[in-house]
């Protein structure tokens, strides 16, 4: 008896369940808020514009209508933080006191004001000819210890591309001067001016706390930051949308914010993040992994670009790192009779696993994926100013978002917990 009486229970159960579900997630509820996120009113969420504020308020609003809490230790659902940026004014030095050529010189610093010598405790290094340049040079640059670089001439069409090292940084560093020369002097001295500026930006987390296991979370996130505006295209078209990149994943995060808030039966703590800064570098979600003990994370479940097909057609995504954890199984096992599947990332190359926000906390051990449907070796609009809403499909995404909703079932009731992936 309490054998069918429990089958009859789930059955009813998870009839009820999939009613309320289309209820809550559905293409028109897609429709409106992708609608929006990628209209050309946010010029393309570009970091550190004023429309990517645009975006984080709708998005905080979003999250108020569901009443989510705010994340540990903030005021509203903005999670704000800044990066330095220096912007070179001047560079000059000399080497056994015959001037250097300013184009002979990339300074990577965060000082306003940098004089050395051969006395200032800089560690003189040299990359010579044959050297596996960019290579070298990034590993003194991870360091960081100051380090004076004497480059082989040979090096010097490439020279330049290091400015492409000047990045935004969270914190002061240590200086890395690399110059164009064939000496290694005993004798030499730098100065470099900077324009240092700290610039704002700003994650969007909002929490629904669990009933009983507080301290264990569950974390949906995509990224809501995409490339602003640039050149016009042959149509004209000058607003990059991304409205698969990731519009799309940030869809998702604020109508799983509202169905689990509806449910309202989590046992474990759910936090919802729409990151910016993936774009330029992953900053939002590198300075919300630092905000969290990694420990208490569970799973993660980021997601983007689920606007397309994937390469198997309707109803099915891909999940990178599969073979990390057992999070992709726990995942389909809680889909099993359903048409939905997930697959292993079939872009293995292209080392996606790495390269989203999941990254962080992954390399903390946490089980964090990225969840895609998008066709790495063959979609027309990525990273272009076509990615529009008009590309993308409402149903299909609908569903996608539903998949990951009902999979997520048995770990955000404590009953599954993925295995963490090794650390690095
Ligand atoms: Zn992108």
């Amino acid at each position: 008896m309490k054998f069918i009486f429990t089958i009859l229970l789930t059955a009813f159960t998870s009839f009820s369940f999939s009613q309320n579900i289309d209820k809550i997630i559905n293409a028109k509820e897609v429709a409106r808020i992708e609608t929006i996120l990628s209209s050309d009113k946010m010029e393309g969420r570009k970091t550190f514009t004023p429309s990517i504020d645009r975006a984080a308020d709708f998005i905080a609003s979003e999250f108020k209508k569901s009443g989510l809490q705010y994340f540990d230790g903030l005021k509203s659902y903005k999670q704000p933080f800044s990066m330095l940026k220096a912007t070179l004014i001047s560079a000059s030095g000399n080497i056994k006191g015959q001037p250097v050529d300013a184009n002979n010189i990339v300074a990577i610093s965060t000082d306003e004001d940098l004089k050395f010598d051969e006395n200032s405790g800089f560690t003189k290094v040299v990359i010579d000819s044959g050297a596996n340049f960019f290579k070298e040079a990034f590993g003194l640059l991870k360091e960081n210890k100051k380090y004076v670089v004497l480059v082989n001439n040979s090096f010097a069409k490439n020279f330049n591309r290091l400015k492409g090292f000047n990045r935004e940084s969270f914190e002061a560093k240590e200086p890395v001067v690399f110059v164009l020369t064939n000496e290694n002097p005993t004798t030499y001295h730098f100065e470099i001016k900077n324009e240092i500026t700290s610039s704002a930006l700003a994650n969007v987390v909002g929490v629904l706390p669990g009933k009983s296991k507080k301290d264990e979370y569950v974390i949906f996130s995509a990224h809501y930051d995409h490339l602003g505006i640039g050149k016009p295209d042959a149509k004209g078209d000058s607003i990059y949308n991304g409205a698969n990149d990731d519009a799309a994943g940030t869809t998702a995060v604020i109508m799983l914010a509202d169905y689990f808030s509806k449910l309202k039966n989590n046992e474990r703590t759910l936090i919802f993040v729409t990151f910016t800064a993936e774009e330029i570098g992953g900053f939002g979600s590198q300075y919300f992994s630092k905000q969290i003990d990694p420990e208490k994370a569970v799973a993660m479940f980021n997601i983007e670009m689920i606007g397309t097909d994937s390469k198997w057609g309707n109803n099915s995504a891909y999940i990178t790192g599969y073979e990390k954890s057992d999070f992709g199984k726990i995942l389909q096992s809680n889909l099993a009779g359903s048409k939905f599947h997930f697959e292993p990332d079939p872009y293995s190359k292209q080392n996606l696993f790495y390269r989203s926000d999941n990254a962080t906390l992954a390399a903390f051990g946490v089980p964090a994926h990225t969840i895609s449907t998008s066709k790495m070796d063959d979609e027309p609009n990525y990273h272009k100013q076509s990615d529009e809403i008009s590309t993308l499909d409402m149903n299909n995404m609908a569903e996608i978002i539903k998949a990951i909703a009902l999979s997520s079932q048995t770990i955000i009731s404590g009953k599954d917990t993925p295995a963490r992936v090794e650390k690095r």
